[in-house]
């Protein structure tokens, strides 16, 4: 089983009113994953900010991950 089945389609994403593209072939599709950052490890050293969820933007073309940690 494949970490990033693809169940969505690649899609534009906006950051910030900025076009995302990837810092590694230059492509501007991006499948939209969220990753859930709160882990035994992170719990026990009393890290705040870990225990949020990131958005994880997987590049449709060489697979390279883009993340963004939630911030709210
Ligand atoms: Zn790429």
């Amino acid at each position: 089983m494949s970490l990033f089945s693809k169940e969505k389609p690649a899609e534009q994403v906006f950051v910030k009113g900025k076009k995302l593209s990837c810092n590694i072939c230059g492509h501007d599709k991006f499948i939209h994953r969220e990753a859930q950052l709160n882990t035994k490890a992170f719990s026990m050293m009393n890290i705040d900010w870990a225990n949020k969820s990131a958005n994880c933007y997987v590049c449709d073309n060489c697979s390279n991950i883009q993340w963004f940690l939630d911030k709210q």
